[in-house]
């Protein structure tokens, strides 16, 4: 113990700034957040599912565990886990680390989709009743943030054993509470398995549209078929993840990864809040059908058709510049020089806003909520919360391009004055 606390002086004299509140943030956040998501399960199945109702709907202890729950969370990190480390598909880098070394990562999500869905596919045609994980639902959450509670331990204590360059920036400030939540070690590895880049985009990322599923199931057990509306929640949400994972090379330089520390911010973000919140609407639908014309779920199906095509768009752009700014499909773009070497780009999507792909996400968001109807606020939680999410990160993104960039970036900003939304934000 007397060496940890040695070893956690020597490293941890590096990082004075804090974010997500400071101490009180990184205190709070932990135990509020995994009490919303429980309680936005509770009312998003409850009648009412009214967020303003008094006394909130909360469900027994009792129902808050299920010994299925742990089994199937327990085996579903193993088969995810089992996914990840398969020989197929191609190996990338990541940047270049302090060290000047560079991670090597298995680009295989899309792979794992895949068979996750051919499992499935088995499981219904076996008639296993995934309509039960609608019951399921809260011990299934209640699990998932005993796993990135017990990760996060892991995550913090193993972090004393990691060497001073393979500590983040940003988690290394001395205070064992904000460290623990913001993350100390930048790249946690077992072997070559890269715990940080597992969780972003894999257990719960595809955990959520098998959520999804289980409520198409339920609706369809309920009421022998699936409505419109859920089928557009599916879809939609559906060929967000399918997106993300396709495109999995592209995590490799977010800030998740290349800034922030694995911690309990990311660990419960990953596992059980993207699971449990992001589907809402699909559990709101099973207790509360809601009708759509066809002409509405046109307009839906519109709307997120252009939100998505200004997030691909906006990304795949960015991403190509990164990659190689000679390519004939980047090379035509205005850029500005910086002290670093690197440009920035000031015409095509990143010249119409500073943050294109968000504007994109928005509005995909949007249309996730919309085939809820507008009787309930409860549906429209995930674009509420990822408005304020988004703008909280473009913000950190800032800070984090003016401490690179310098005058180059206040040249940007200048050139490009809106950050998300033109002429309003
Ligand atoms: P971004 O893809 O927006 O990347 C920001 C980085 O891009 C900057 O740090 C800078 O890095 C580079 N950059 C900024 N401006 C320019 C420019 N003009 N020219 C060239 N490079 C520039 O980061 P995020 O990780 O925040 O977002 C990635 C995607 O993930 C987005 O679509 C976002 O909406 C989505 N997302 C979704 C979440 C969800 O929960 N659904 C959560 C978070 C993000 P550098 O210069 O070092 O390359």
């Amino acid at each position: 113990m007397k060496d940890i606390m040695k070893s956690y002086k020597r490293k941890s004299s590096h990082s004075t700034e804090r974010e997500f509140g400071g101490t009180l943030g990184a205190t709070c956040i932990p135990v509020l957040l995994p009490l919303t998501v429980l309680y936005l399960l509770s009312v998003c199945r409850s009648p009412a599912a009214s967020v303003l109702q008094w006394p909130p709907p909360l469900p027994p202890i009792a129902q808050l565990w299920d010994p299925l729950a742990a089994v199937l969370i327990a085996g579903w990190i193993t088969l995810q886990s089992f996914l990840y480390l398969l020989p197929v598909g191609k190996v990338s880098e990541g940047l270049v680390l302090r060290d000047r070394s560079r991670l090597k990562y298995p680009i295989n999500g899309f792979h794992a989709l895949s068979i996750t869905v051919v499992l499935l596919s088995i499981c219904l045609y076996l008639g296993m009743p995934l309509g039960y994980l609608f019951e399921l639902v809260l011990p299934l959450a209640v699990c998932a943030i005993a796993v990135s509670y017990l990760l996060s331990m892991y995550l913090y204590i193993r972090s004393f054993w990691a060497p001073q360059h393979a500590l983040a920036l940003g988690g290394n400030t001395g205070n064992p509470l904000y460290d623990f939540f913001m993350g100390r070690e930048l790249n946690p590895r077992i072997g070559d398995f890269d715990l940080k880049y597992f969780c972003e985009l894999r257990p719960g990322l595809i955990g959520w549209v098998v959520i999804n599923l289980g409520m198409l199931m339920k609706e369809v057990e309920l009421r022998g078929s699936p409505s419109l509306a859920m089928l557009l929640v599916n879809g939609f949400q559906l060929l967000y993840v399918t997106d993300a994972l396709w495109n999995e090379e592209a995590v490799l330089t977010t800030m998740d990864i290349v800034h922030d520390g694995f911690g309990f911010m990311l660990a419960f973000g990953d596992l059980a809040w993207v699971p449990f919140t992001y589907g809402l609407q699909a559990m709101f639908l099973v207790v509360h059908p809601q009708s759509l014309s066809n002409l509405e779920a046109a307009g839906i199906v519109v709307l997120n058709g252009i939100g998505y095509y200004i997030f691909r768009k906006s990304n795949s752009q960015k991403n190509q510049f990164r990659r190689d700014p000679t390519h004939k499909s980047v090379s035509h773009l205005e850029t500005i020089a910086t002290a670093t070497g690197k440009r920035l780009l000031v015409s095509g999507w990143w010249g119409f806003v500073r943050h294109p792909n968000y504007l994109g996400d928005l509005l995909m968001a949007l249309a996730w909520s919309l085939p809820c109807g507008l009787s309930h606020i409860l549906p429209y939680f995930y674009v509420t919360y990822f408005t304020v999410l988004l703008i909280h990160r473009e913000a950190r993104d800032e800070k984090q391009c003016k401490a690179k960039y310098g005058l180059a970036w206040d040249t940007y900003c200048s050139r490009v004055p809106y950050r998300i939304i033109p002429y309003i934000y």
